[in-house]
């Protein structure tokens, strides 16, 4: 029933200038039923269009969204279900709720838009705000409230339709990060108790691994690879996905006789075994800072010398220069090494792209 299928989904927008946008180009996908299914991507990668696009605000372009048995946009058709009869739940863009409504109200808001009958009314509002630890609370103003309680009454204006599938746009990228964290928590328990169909949108990866069954990384209106978190992290499909699920470093290196050799006329290859089939040329030895180790031992690793520590809070990192170009590795603390050392790296589990060579550069 609350599967959300996209086949084929692709929107245009014209600008004002008569530019044409491809916002979404091509989305194939299924989500599941009480799957918690995140949408990741770097700003302006068409997220919040495809979002609106299953909510029903924005036609398409080309292409069909079904939810569950039920066609709701079908382009070749002409067939189009409007939102308020598609049965989603909707947080978008950080929790909003209105200043000059009180708590009950605001929670009301969609059901008077449905013109529910006044006791059904009362009994779903106050359910809802049961279920949001909100109880008690129905006469206050949203100023009244913590910053958690007033994102507490977003979420029981979203629940209170008990929609089946909820869309949310980055509901907590205005949060501190502790609220941000808490109200994580709540969403998944609240998905627990009615096992509605999440599709959470997000630009930080750590939000969208934590989140979610399954996520997507998309970039340029593309769905770039699907999979589970862990399946994400532990092989990303390119360059782009690596780098975007977690802290990287790109090597550029160049292979000669199948060896991985750092830069030009560096005698030392890096011990790794290329994928089949890599002919000689240039590509990216792609690596995590936390997967690395440092020694000053002789022989234990590629040779570097450190260039620069800082301590940070849950590791220090060292940056690393390698034939003349610099990595970030991270370590324990305790195993403290001093600038300007020499020293062996040894990469753990680094990965191999081809093609794209690019300047490695350091955050900080
Ligand atoms: P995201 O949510 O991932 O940041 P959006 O879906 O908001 O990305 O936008 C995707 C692309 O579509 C962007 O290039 C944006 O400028 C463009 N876009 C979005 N809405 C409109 C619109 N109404 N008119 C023209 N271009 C738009
Ligand atoms: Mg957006």
């Amino acid at each position: 029933m609350s599967r959300i299928t996209l086949k084929n989904v692709t929107k245009e927008f014209v600008t004002r200038g008569g530019h044409r946008v491809t916002a979404v180009d091509n989305f194939n996908l299924e989500i599941q039923e009480g799957e918690c299914f995140s949408f990741l991507g770097p700003s302006g990668c068409g997220k919040t269009t495809t979002l609106r696009m299953i909510a029903g605000f924005e036609d398409l372009t080309e292409g069909e969204i079904w939810l569950g048995d039920k066609p709701v946009s079908v382009k070749s058709k002409n067939l189009y279900v409007p939102p308020e009869e598609r049965g989603l739940g909707m947080v978008f863009q950080a929790f909003a709720v209105w200043p000059h409504l009180n708590v009950f109200e605001n929670v009301a808001f969609p059901l008077r838009v449905k013109k529910t009958p006044r006791d059904e009314l009362r009994e779903r509002v106050m359910t809802a705000l049961g279920h949001t630890d909100l109880q008690g609370a129905e006469k206050a103003y949203p100023s009244d409230l913590s910053g958690g309680q007033q994102q507490r009454i977003a979420l029981a204006r979203a629940i209170v339709t008990n929609p089946r599938v909820m869309l949310l746009d980055e509901p907590l990228s205005n949060l501190d990060p502790k609220l941000r964290e808490s109200m994580r928590f709540e969403i998944k328990a609240l998905q627990k108790k009615f096992n509605f169909t999440i599709i959470f949108v997000t630009h930080d990866q750590s939000e969208a691994m934590a989140l979610s069954d399954r996520m997507l990384v998309m970039d340029l209106g593309k769905i770039i690879q699907t999979g589970t978190p862990r399946e994400m992290y532990q092989d990303p499909a390119n360059k782009f996905v690596y780098g975007f699920l977690g802290l990287s470093n790109f090597l550029r290196v160049r292979v000669r006789d199948g060896r991985v050799f750092p830069a030009e006329g560096t005698i030392q290859p890096i011990p790794f075994e290329l994928p089949q089939g890599v002919s000689d040329g240039e590509g990216l030895l792609a690596s995590r800072p936390n997967e690395i180790g440092l020694s000053r031992t002789e022989g234990t690793g590629y040779p570097g010398r450190i260039e620069k520590r800082l301590y940070m809070t849950f590791c220090i990192e060292y940056h690393v220069n390698i034939a003349g170009q610099v990595i970030r590795v991270h370590t324990p603390h305790g195993n403290v090494l001093p600038e300007g050392c020499g020293c062996f790296v040894q990469f753990r589990n680094p990965r191999w792209y081809a093609g794209e060579s690019e300047q490695v550069e350091l955050e900080r």
